[in-house]
């Protein structure tokens, strides 16, 4: 199969859809792959090193899109490339299309196969294809938060870690999926005080289990968020209610049982987020103040550290890829459920339930 990888697109969106390493197991096995120029710059990938492991560049995106069997990408074809989809060909990226009925549109009258990481399952029940976004999300909370408890910021002058004779910042996780998990990992790391909240108390066993003592599990109830405000130096947002917007868990009035300078990271903020006073940053501005509490919500966490995204979204999507290419979407999707969970649209019919759910379409 020919596969093309173009060029990301999207403002601030500095990933790649291919790694060289992924373009290279696919040449091993006897396909073809195309680059856009410039590609991978953002995630610190040269054209030099897509042609070394033997793929071929291309100026523009319009050719990878006029020659291209399969496109792999990172985010939802912008309008443009929508235009350049073609009937028959396979697109496999994020697409994100319950909230988006204009491109769910053009990619059904482009007559193309659309397959969404998004919805793509596990046997466990997970998302396989989102984890990855999730860990590095989780994982860059406390980093990001640690930066805006100092002073220039905005902060309290809190050092996470302390220093010996000095108490750490106390941080609170709310949420302990993989997201929490992750920044509870990184905030634990850095010597800071640590408290997860959850309202599945076998999530909290688990979190107890692997932790050993170095952290403490809560219940997510309003009384206990509200008990520990006075007490943080930085929350961390990161609940999931599957399907629906993030629930409101601290209001505009309890940010007045906070210290000064403490901080909100809001991760949940993609899903609306989870703090009344939330709303979406960008990297250029992160992050900003409402009643002394410094608030960072960037929606697209992931992007601060396009090259290690890029290769932990690559590893995820690799096995997927060199299934569709070398059976055929029909052939692997028959072969595994999982991955026809990710079939959304498909010669001009929606095929995913809550798309069409969503936008009150036919599916
Ligand atoms: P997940 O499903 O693995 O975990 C969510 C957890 O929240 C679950 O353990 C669930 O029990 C818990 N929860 C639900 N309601 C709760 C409540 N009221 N109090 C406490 N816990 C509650 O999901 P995840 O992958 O960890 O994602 C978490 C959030 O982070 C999602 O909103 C996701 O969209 C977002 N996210 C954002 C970015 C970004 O760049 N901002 C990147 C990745 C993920």
């Amino acid at each position: 199969m020919l596969i093309g990888c173009p060029k990301e697109i999207k403002p601030q969106e500095f990933r790649v859809g291919l790694t060289p390493a992924a373009a290279g197991e696919a040449i091993a096995r006897g396909h073809s792959v195309i680059v856009e120029t410039n590609a991978g710059i953002g995630a610190g990938f040269t054209d030099e090193d897509y042609v070394a492991i033997g793929a071929t560049v291309l100026d523009t995106a319009e050719e990878v899109f006029a020659k291209a069997d399969m496109i792999v990408k990172v985010k939802e074809p912008q309008a443009v490339e929508r235009k350049m989809l073609r009937e028959g060909q396979l697109l496999f990226t994020y697409l994100h299309l319950a909230p988006d009925p204009e491109q769910t549109k053009d990619l059904l009258d482009s007559g193309c196969t659309a397959i969404a990481y998004e919805t793509v399952t596990d046997r466990h029940g997970g998302l396989p294809l989102l984890a990855p976004m999730s860990e590095v999300a989780g994982r860059l909370a406390p980093q990001s938060g640690s930066w805006a408890l100092q002073k220039a910021n905005g902060g309290s002058g809190v050092l996470m870690g302390g220093v010996p004779g000095v108490r750490p910042a106390n941080v609170a996780i709310i949420g302990g999926g993989v997201v929490g998990a992750a920044a509870a990992r990184v905030a634990v790391g850095m010597g800071a005080n640590v408290t997860v909240l959850d309202r599945s108390v076998p999530r909290l066993s688990y979190l107890d289990d692997v932790f050993m003592g170095r952290l403490t599990t809560q219940y997510s109830d309003m009384a206990g968020i509200a008990e520990l405000l006075p007490r943080m130096d930085m929350v961390i947002g990161a609940v999931l209610i599957p399907g629906a917007a993030a629930p409101k868990l601290i209001s505009r009035e309890q940010l007045s049982l906070m210290k000064p300078g403490s901080v909100l990271v809001d991760v949940a903020i993609d899903q609306g987020g989870c703090f009344e006073t939330s709303k979406a940053t960008t990297h250029a501005e992160p992050i900003y103040d409402v009643d002394g509490i410094v608030h960072y919500c960037v929606a697209n966490m992931p992007g601060a550290v396009a090259r290690t995204s890029t290769i932990a979204l690559g590893n995820a999507t690799i096995p997927f890829m060199l299934a569709l290419a070398g059976k055929g979407w029909k052939q692997a999707c028959a072969d595994d459920e999982h991955l026809l969970n990710g079939l959304n649209v498909h010669a001009g019919k929606l095929t995913y339930a809550a798309v069409g759910e969503a936008l009150g379409l036919d599916y």
